[in-house]
Order: C-alpha cells, then structure tokens, then sequence
C-alpha cells in the first residue's frame, strides 16, 4: 500500500475524501497491455491496484486513477473476443426492445460501443442505432460494418452534441463502461441531459457483491475506477433527477446487473426488485470493512494453496492458461509471475504476444500440449468448463491447477 498522498481520486460519487482502504492488491502495469517484445512488455510501468470504501455513501472504488488516454489508447478486448457473451446479450438485446417506453421510436444510444457486435443487435432488430466509442481502432471497425460510430468519450459535451443532431434516444445503453467511467458526475449529468421523458436507460455493470462472494478480485484492474452496488445507482439517481427504477442481476462475468433508469419527471413506478436488492446489500454488510477483511484472507488462502499444490505436483514447466485484465491482477496478487514459463490463449491475436510486466510469452494451447508442459494453471477461472473441456479434448495429461475461488487440484477426468 502507498502514501495516502499518493492517490489522486475523492469518492466519485459523493465527492468525499473521508475513504479508506479495503483490499490492497499487488501492483500491477496495465492489465491488457500486450507487447510485441519481452523488452517492453517487462519494462511497463506498475501502478497501485487498491480498492477504496467511502465511509460516507459506501462506494467502492479505485483511488488512483492512471490518465484515460494511457489505458485506452489501444485497447486489446473486443466484445466479440468473448467467449459466450454473444448469445447472452443478444438476449438483453430483445428484452430492452420490447420494454422500451415509447415503441415508435427506434433510436438506440450505446455508450462505450466498442466494435458495434451490441447495437448490431438492434439493427437486426429493426433500430436506428449510433455508438460512442473512445478507441479510434474499435470506432471505425465498427463503422465500416455499418454501425455508426462517435469516436470519444461519452461526456456533458458529447451528451449536447448529440441530442443537438439526432435528439434524445429511445434507449440509451452503456455495457460494462460505468465502472471505466474517472468522471461519474460528467457522465450522469451527461445522461440526464441527453434524456427525456421517453427515454429508458440502461446500464450493465459488474456487481461486486455476488463477485466478490466467490473470490473474484480479479475483476479488480486499473480501468475498472468504480464497483457499483444498487445503492450506489440509488445514490447516483437521486443526484442527478433519475430514478433508478429497476433492477436485475445477470449471470455475465461472474455476476452483473443491469440497471434501468428513467428521468424523475416521467414518473416511472420503482419496481420492489430496487428496494430488495438494497436491503440484500445491508444484510451481507457490503459496506462494512469486515466483509472486506473476509474476503482478503480467503484471498491469501486460495494463494497459499495455490504454491502449495504447484509443490505437491512437483510443478516445473507451467503454462498459465488464459490473457485478459484479469489474469493481469491474478498472476501479481499470487506471486505467480515468477512460477509460470508461458501464457496460452485460445485467440490467436494475443499469440505471439508477450504479457504485461511479467513478459511472459502468449503460445497457442496446443503448442502447450505438444512442447509437453507438465502444469497448467487455470488462469482465466471465470471460463473454467470451457478450458477443461479444452484441455481433454487436446487429450492433455500433465497436473491442472485451479487458482480460484478456492485453489484446488484438477480432475480432467474421460
Ligand atoms: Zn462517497
């Protein structure tokens, strides 16, 4: 953990320095920076990676924020990069549709649009659609395939401009980018701005509770600035004249919910799902530092028996299976960087890459297999079935270790 000093944030909610911290992690560079040599892969810098709790409204968030345009200039993810994510929201997709407020109106809005596989969706479905999408490679990816597209952040600014030339949308979406999001105030007073009666918005986002009930604190990255709770969208609602007016979780990453606001002067009627989930929050204490100290010494356990197992198995050539942000943190926050020989990746375009700061070096799962690496440790957990599933197929026979939620020794069984 760093000087106080050091961090450069207040709570982004509620604007108070009255915060302290909750879970520090292992400092980390940037979790998706893929490098085309060892040399600069292992010379990115590392920032601190601790989460914050505000002692005045609860929210959980980062208080270092590194500078946006340092970790979005060339973002690796796409959203069709991830496996399963298509067919799920897809299914969003419909429900949003056929709920909006006002049927005639075909305009969707998405925030943070990324290669345009979301609002094509919509398209399908009959909508107007335009993103906004801070990554100049991801905007015009998804422009040539017809889906119009901002390049920019989504702001106060951004908000006017838009509702100027197209007016104010029918639905406004925005996918796993509130938790990116420095600047909450900007982009709420952005969204209030940009609504009218009509307008529904609706927001995905990660939920902490129900992740970091099964150990997941390897969501926790750089980018992601904000860990959203349903009182924290409550909060966020009340400041800004929206309603939080439903809420619903959703089995993506782990654990999610979608939240749907809709201006206070359209005078939505607050579903019962808001109040519950809320009150949920209070029972398990999300907004206690014991709910935190419980979660870090499961986290140092599951590292515990992580190295443990590696000896038990005599582990000496390993491969780490799975790149993203999230194996970033986990290879960091396990001491694993100095253990693992590769990376492997079922994308091609992370092969050949070398991995943030530790620069280990991205090879293709069956290069694993044939170069007869005795250890696998199962990095991307989130997506173990589909890695085991993998791994038997490949008719792989050496040791499999799964790190997380508990660190236990795998059975690949026929
Ligand atoms: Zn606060």
């Amino acid at each position: 953990m760093i000087a106080k000093s050091s961090y450069n944030r207040l709570c982004p909610i509620c604007s108070s320095d009255s915060w302290e911290i909750v879970l520090p992690l292992a400092a980390t560079p940037l979790g998706d920076r893929l490098s085309d040599s060892f040399d600069k892969a292992s010379s990115l810098p590392k920032y601190a990676l601790d989460l914050a709790l505000c002692s005045e409204c609860g929210h959980a968030f980062l208080p270092l924020v590194v500078a946006p345009e340092e970790s979005y200039g060339d973002y690796f993810f796409e959203t069709s990069d991830s496996p399963g994510l298509s067919d799920s929201m897809q299914r969003l997709a419909q429900q949003l549709w056929q709920n909006r407020s006002d049927s005639s109106s075909t305009y969707v809005l998405d925030i943070g649009s990324n290669d345009g596989t979301w609002l094509q969706h919509f398209k399908n479905l009959g909508a107007d659609v335009l993103g906004i999408e801070p990554s100049p490679r991801h905007a015009q990816k998804a422009t040539a395939r017809g889906v119009e597209t901002i390049n920019g952040y989504f702001s106060i600014q951004s908000a006017s401009e838009i509702r100027k030339k197209f007016g104010a949308p029918s639905l406004i979406t925005a996918n796993f980018v509130t938790a990116n999001v420095p600047d909450l105030n900007n982009f709420f007073q952005g969204l209030k701005d940009l609504s009218d009666d009509n307008t529904t918005i609706a927001i995905l986002s990660g939920y902490h509770p129900d992740q970091f009930r099964v150990n997941m604190i390897d969501f926790i990255y750089h980018e992601h600035v904000s860990y959203f709770s349903c009182q924290d969208f409550i909060n966020l609602g009340e400041k800004f004249g929206l309603d939080l007016v439903d809420i619903r979780r959703v089995g993506l990453k782990g654990g999610s919910i979608q939240a749907i606001f809709r201006t206070k002067s359209s005078r939505t009627s607050v579903s019962g799902d808001v109040g519950r989930l809320a009150q949920y929050e209070e029972w398990i204490g999300i907004r206690t530092l014991g709910w935190y100290a419980a979660i870090h010494d499961r986290i140092k356990q599951a590292q515990s028996l992580t190295h443990k197992l590696l000896d038990q198995v005599k582990a000496k050539k390993i491969v780490g299976y799975g790149v993203s942000h999230s194996v970033t943190t986990l290879i960091y926050q396990f001491d694993l960087h100095q253990r693992i020989t590769v990376l492997t990746d079922d994308n091609p375009r992370r092969q050949g890459k070398f991995s943030p700061g530790s620069g280990l070096t991205v090879i293709s799962p069956q290069k694993a297999v044939d170069d007869l690496f005795d250890t696998v440790i199962i990095m991307a957990w989130q997506h173990d079935r589909l890695i085991k599933n993998r791994l038997k197929k490949m008719n792989y026979s050496g040791s499999v270790i799964q790190p997380l939620p508990f660190a236990e020794l795998i059975v690949l069984g026929k």
